[in-house]
């Protein structure tokens, strides 16, 4: 299965060809695990919006987020929980649609806040959930973000006392509306 990805990189691959390939029903466990275990940058649908659902593509052989190998489940579970599954650089959540490609589901990963190779450690301290989209760069290649976007990533990012104290301001401010988007939402 790998070999077969690197055969094919840059070329979208569909599950009944790795259904063959693999030649076992696994063969989705085994996608996952190139990807987050080997750090194989193969991406879905959640990723492009290009894709359609059971395409498959490895974009290159670049290791994506060789960093999140070693790293164990409960340090990457703390991590993510206490930024709130929240990239900390752009702000998008998880599972949501991203701020800067609507089409694409918002993944997060570990990453360092300094560098492994400026010597950073794999401890909690230095780790932060960032998303796919941050993490390949491209959201640094978004010159002009609407205001709106960066200020609800500055929200998204506060504690739950500020962004209380946020709500508060709001729909003191805006009474009327605050009501409409309060009964939008029960139906
Ligand atoms: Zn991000």
């Amino acid at each position: 299965m790998r070999e077969y990805f690197i055969q094919h990189v840059g070329k979208v691959l569909d599950s009944e060809t790795l259904r063959k390939v693999a030649g076992t029903s696994e063969w989705g466990r085994r996608v996952r695990e190139l990807r987050n275990e080997e750090g194989m940058n193969i991406v879905t649908h959640n990723d492009r919006s290009e894709l359609k659902p059971g395409q498959y593509l490895l974009v290159n052989l670049k290791p994506l987020h060789a960093f999140e190998r070693g790293i164990s489940k409960e340090v990457r579970a703390f991590v993510l929980d206490r930024n709130g599954f929240t990239c900390q650089m752009c702000g998008a959540a998880a599972g949501e649609p991203h701020p800067y490609d609507a089409g694409r589901k918002t993944r997060l990963h570990i990453g360092h806040i300094i560098d492994k190779t400026m010597g950073g450690i794999d401890e909690p301290g230095n780790l932060r959930a960032i998303c796919s989209v941050c993490n390949e760069g491209a959201s640094n290649l978004t010159l002009n973000r609407p205001q709106s976007i960066k200020l609800l990533a500055q929200v998204r990012r506060a504690p739950t006392s500020d962004q209380l104290d946020v709500l508060k301001w709001i729909i003191e401010k805006f009474p009327k509306q605050a009501k409409g988007l309060i009964e939008q939402l029960k139906n």
